[in-house]
């Protein structure tokens, strides 16, 4: 008889395939449960950056002054359905609080505590799902249009700095010379050189979960409802196909791990950050590596399929149908930065980024029962922290000191 514990792990997206592989790394017995595909909600449509230059969090410093000003301007990446604000508004009192200048520089720290660990854990997952033609070590650039918005940027560009982040300053000329489909209106930007992103996200949780598979995990296309708990914690969980016993859980469903957490007595502010991003295939524009326009709070990255642009955080319901408005305003902030970008075929996406006021990830064991685990939250760095989530459940799941504090992460920290 099989007397390996055995883990259901909730959510096949980036993190939840990631803790999945590092869990089957224990010796443990795992199954993945998923109500669609791997990768096929957040972890589809990012722009595939392996984000560790980012360390600054989203409530920085002078942030409360800008956002009601942000949410009036058709032009701003901010923006809010009216009908979700009051659902919304206790999540922006505490990303208020999280702006106080100790409390950035502590969230950006805890945040570089896991980007420092990104690549020694996702690597050689990566490696052994035989995905590493999915990646690419090209670079990534901040770009700034003018000197005002390079100064107004100097504190994020110093914490990063402070964390350990190497970026080298260019003038417009030299950006072109990294990039030279570039707008001439890029006067300044910083270069990181050490810096990968994957040129198909989805694929690569494709990828990943086939690689489960083949160690023998067994993914589970089921609805989960909730779970039958007893005294000693999750027995089952409760699915659109029937109760499925479990001996362990991981809540790794992105978003909709809210509803999962509070079944589970642990109240999480967790609100989708709502990104879009436009696809711009048959394109003759050819990119050495991601951009970051700070001035247009959005990113480029060459992928396999084209060139894809993306950004925006807007608060509404996961399932809100998307705004035109919205995807037009991404598509003309794209071929502003890059002109040849005009005239392509383009196709739109939007998903929900997975959102804390401090930005950080929960990761941890319930605080109510033992035998469940959160891993969810991770905003705009979830294909990045994805690995070294995994790697983290896993050593708590087999009792082992973790390798990170997770101090900062904790689910009853709010
Ligand atoms: C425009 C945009 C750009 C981004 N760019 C980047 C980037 O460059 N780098 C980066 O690191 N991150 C980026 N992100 C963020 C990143 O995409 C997310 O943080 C990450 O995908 C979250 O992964 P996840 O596994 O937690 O959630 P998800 O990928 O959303 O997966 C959650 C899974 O849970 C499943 N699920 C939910 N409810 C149930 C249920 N009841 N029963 C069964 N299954 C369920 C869903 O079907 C889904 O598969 C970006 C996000 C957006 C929107």
């Amino acid at each position: 008889m099989d007397s390996k514990p055995s883990f259901a792990v909730v959510g096949a997206g980036m993190v939840g395939a990631c803790c999945a592989l590092y869990l089957q790394n224990e010796g443990f017995d795992v199954t993945l449960v998923d109500r669609g595909g791997p990768g096929e909600e957040a972890s589809f449509g990012n722009l595939g950056g392996f984000g560790v230059a980012s360390c600054p969090p989203a409530a920085m410093p002078g942030v409360l002054r800008k956002v009601p000003g942000m949410l009036l301007d058709a032009e701003a990446p901010l923006k809010l359905r009216w009908g979700h604000a009051v659902r919304a508004l206790p999540w922006f009192l505490r990303f208020a609080a999280n702006a106080r200048r100790d409390r950035v520089e502590a969230n950006a720290a805890a945040r570089q505590s896991l980007l420092d660990k990104v690549h020694e854990a996702v690597d050689p997952l990566i490696a052994e799902a035989g995905a590493a033609h999915l990646m690419s070590r090209t670079g990534l650039m901040f770009t700034f249009e003018s000197e005002a918005s390079f100064r107004a940027a100097s504190y994020a560009f110093d914490l990063r700095r402070r964390n350990g982040v190497q970026m080298d300053l260019l003038d417009g000329d030299e950006a072109r010379q990294v990039q030279p489909a570039l707008s001439p209106r890029v006067v300044r930007a910083y270069r990181v050189a050490d810096f990968s992103h994957t040129v198909d996200p989805g694929g690569l949780v494709q990828a990943l979960a086939s690689l489960f598979e083949r160690r023998g995990g067994r993914l589970e296309r089921r609805t989960v409802r909730g779970f039958d708990l007893g005294p000693d914690g999750v027995r089952a969980l409760r699915t659109d196909g029937g109760d499925m016993p479990v001996g362990n859980v991981v809540v790794a469903a992105g978003v909709w791990s809210r509803q999962f957490a509070a079944m589970l007595s642990t109240r999480v502010p967790l609100e989708a950050e709502r990104g879009y991003h436009a696809m711009f295939r048959d394109t003759d524009v050819s990119m050495n590596g991601g951009i970051i326009s700070v001035d247009r709070h959005l990113a480029v990255t060459p992928m396999a399929e084209g060139v894809r642009v993306g950004g925006v955080a807007e608060f509404a319901a996961p399932e809100a149908p998307p705004d035109p408005r919205i995807a037009a305003h991404v598509r003309r902030h794209g071929e502003a930065l890059f002109p040849g970008l005009r005239g392509g075929r383009v196709t739109e996406w939007v998903g929900p980024r997975p959102s804390h006021p401090d930005s950080k990830p929960v990761i941890g064991r319930s605080p109510r029962f033992p035998n469940a685990y959160f891993a969810f939250g991770h905003d705009h760095l979830g294909l990045t922290m994805g690995g070294i989530t995994g790697r983290l459940i896993s050593e708590l799941a087999a009792g082992r000191p973790a390798s990170v504090d997770l101090a900062p992460f904790r689910p009853d920290r709010f």
